[in-house]
């Protein structure tokens, strides 16, 4: 699949549910609606998305959501794309809160996954029930662990947020180096209402990075995923640091990746209203061919990137829809 821009697109990040058992500060109000379920996607839809996907050149897929691990029976989904693996799939991970991990890191090792990404904002307890308004700390921990046992190379994810974790980075840098853990800071991005004012959350990661480089080696890498990451090796822990910086950057010339929600609307931009139903699609009974016509469509119709702005004035979002409903 090349897109308008020559951009090849290989990488499709699939939520399965705008549920979560968190309710994170950034991410979600505190009184959600969730979808009814007949609007969700069935595994078996999900995985003929897929399919589809994997028969047109993707050969990375990530699960997120809301908190995919929260769906039953999800593991089913990750043995049958576990599957694929090596048969035009390379890589399949997941990104989680890390609640749940504990008791499905060891399948998911088995199901083929090698990477995860947990969401981690702080490593004090108090500051992370605040940030997730409900949340214990140590389940996250212990799946985290669970992870590193199991064998997952895991990446920790935390969004910077002025006046929560601002001065937490060093210590939770320190901390994934003597766990062997990646760190990838994330800016705050201004999608969906959620009641607390944007402008005193925004942190931008430039101040964080001049900050850690007072205590911390920083080295340039050539690593990329073709997301809107930089990378950088940490020359005292050997471990990579990322920042994700979709408001001060721009990163879409290398993009690779379209996202599926988990009622099959495909979003060609995280940035961007234009999407694509898909669902529409498979109910309607269309063929394999069919369906893979439709998608060629909606690759054609890629943006050439993103344009959030943010009315520093208003703090209203960029766009309507919550980060747990496209997938972060
Ligand atoms: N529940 C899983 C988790 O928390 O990792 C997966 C879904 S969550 C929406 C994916 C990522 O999006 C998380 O790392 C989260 O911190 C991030 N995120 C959510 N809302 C965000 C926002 N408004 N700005 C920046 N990152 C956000
Ligand atoms: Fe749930 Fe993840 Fe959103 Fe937090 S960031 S509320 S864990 S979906």
């Amino acid at each position: 699949m090349i897109d308008p821009f020559g951009r090849s697109i290989t990488y499709l990040r699939v939520s399965v549910t705008d549920r979560c058992d968190l309710r994170c500060v950034y991410c979600m109000s505190e009184n959600m609606t969730f979808l009814p379920k007949p609007d969700i996607l069935s595994f078996e839809e999900l995985e003929r998305l897929c399919s589809a996907f994997i028969r047109l050149g993707t050969r990375k897929i990530r699960i997120t959501g809301g908190e995919p691990l929260v769906r039953k029976d999800v593991m089913s989904l990750f043995a049958s794309l576990g599957g694929r693996l090596g048969a035009g799939l390379d890589e399949l991970t997941l990104t989680t809160n890390g609640t749940q991990l504990a008791k499905y890191a060891p399948a998911l090792a088995e199901c083929g996954v090698r990477r995860v990404n947990v969401s981690l904002d702080t490593l004090d307890p108090a500051r992370f029930a605040a940030v997730t308004r409900r949340g214990r700390i140590v389940p996250t921990l212990d799946g985290i662990f669970a992870a590193k046992r199991a064998g997952l190379a895991v990446k920790i994810n935390a969004v910077a947020m002025k006046g929560v974790n601002e001065h937490e980075f060093d210590a939770m840098l320190a901390w994934c180096g003597e766990h062997g853990f990646d760190l990838c800071l994330i800016e705050t991005m201004p999608l969906g209402e959620i009641a607390d004012d944007r402008i005193d959350q925004y942190l931008p990661l430039s101040v964080v990075r001049a900050r850690l480089r007072e205590r911390w080696t920083l080295l340039d890498t050539s690593y990329r995923t073709g997301g809107p990451a930089r990378y950088f090796t940490v020359a005292e822990t050997g471990q990579r640091i990322g920042f994700i910086t979709p408001m001060t950057h721009n990163f879409c010339e290398s993009c690779n990746r379209v996202r599926l929600t988990c009622t099959g609307t495909l979003f060609m931009c995280l940035g961007q209203e234009d999407a694509a139903d898909l669902r529409a699609v498979i109910r309607s009974g269309a063929t394999d061919r069919e369906l893979d016509a439709a998608v060629l469509v909606a690759i054609a119709r890629k943006p050439r990137g993103h344009d959030f702005v943010i009315d520093r004035r208003e703090a209203r979002p960029a766009l309507a829809r919550h980060m747990s409903v496209t997938g972060g």
